[in-house]
């Protein structure tokens, strides 16, 4: 365990734990591990300085999931949206049903939008005692300002390709060190790339530039249906390869923006067949092709 996690323990043994947490970089089993191994030490009935004892009744709870005061948040389908927060922050200013500490966490925080975010900020501004709430995310800079500014940043550093492949197990070497290359080191993005298929994905990004270069419409409406967390994916693999393809000199920066305009209006609730089109018109036009 790294020193910053290590004083997070020591701070949450010792009841002084900062109200908001922001996780960011790294990947998003280890920021889950370790939201749900404070959960424990801020609630275990006989916590010592190493750590939760694993037995109690808190313990059990909490690592089953269904510790009343210990709260998840994550995204339906792609966003977590004000409705959910809404519902949440009733649950937080409920009264603490048998825990010490309530503890949300708020899994893939940067999918928060932003009238969810404002009712977040609320929440934040005029927590109920002990409370602690934990956002999980990516990239720290997709978090509103005005909620990172009051969190303490907790930086998850990313793991090499050598544990990373160490850490799956049972899964196939080869295919896994595929997605980590294409995913650019992303952990998150890896894990995805390897759940959906390298093969499958890698056919379709092929198909997606020929149908481009080609300026081929029959191609294009080849590539569907796709449901929305596989143009989802998509359009972030299509990033990470436009980015090195900048690096390298041969994509031109306004095709990597394009790719990020798409990936911002599929997280906005719209059909992704129509933002994956617009997305090829708006190559097709600037002659531009994703080339790896
Ligand atoms: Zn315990």
């Amino acid at each position: 365990m790294n020193l910053q996690l290590a004083l997070l323990e020591k701070a949450a043994h010792e009841n002084r734990l900062a109200h908001l947490l922001l996780f960011h970089g790294g990947s998003a089993l280890h920021q889950r591990e370790v939201a749900l191994r404070l959960a424990q030490i801020l609630n275990c009935s006989q916590p010592t300085p190493e750590g939760p004892c694993q037995e109690c009744y808190a313990c059990h709870k909490i690592i089953s999931g269904n510790h009343p005061d210990v709260l998840w948040l994550k995204p339906l389908k792609t966003t977590i949206g004000i409705e959910q927060v809404l519902v949440w922050q009733q649950k937080v200013y409920f009264k603490h049903y048998e825990g010490n500490y309530k503890v949300s966490v708020i899994e893939q925080a940067d999918s928060v939008t932003l009238p969810a975010a404002n009712a977040l900020l609320k929440v934040i501004e005029e927590p109920p005692e002990r409370t602690v709430i934990i956002l999980c995310a990516q990239n720290a800079e997709r978090i509103l300002p005005t909620i990172q500014s009051r969190a303490q940043l907790v930086y998850f550093p990313d793991l090499t390709e050598e544990n990373w492949l160490t850490g799956l197990g049972e899964a196939d070497q080869q295919e896994a060190a595929r997605a980590f290359r294409l995913s650019g080191k992303n952990q998150n993005l890896a894990t995805a790339i390897l759940e959906h298929g390298v093969s499958l994905l890698q056919e379709w990004l092929e198909r997606f530039r020929i149908a481009v270069e080609e300026r081929d419409f029959l191609k294009l409406y080849a590539l569907f249906p796709i449901n929305k967390n596989q143009a989802v994916l998509y359009l972030q693999v299509m990033a990470v390869q436009a980015r090195e393809g900048i690096f390298k000199g041969t994509i031109r920066p306004f095709e990597l923006l394009a790719i990020g305009k798409a990936t911002d209006v599929l997280r906005q609730q719209v059909n992704p067949r129509l933002v994956i089109e617009v997305l090829a018109l708006e190559l097709f036009q600037q002659g531009g092709a994703l080339c790896d």
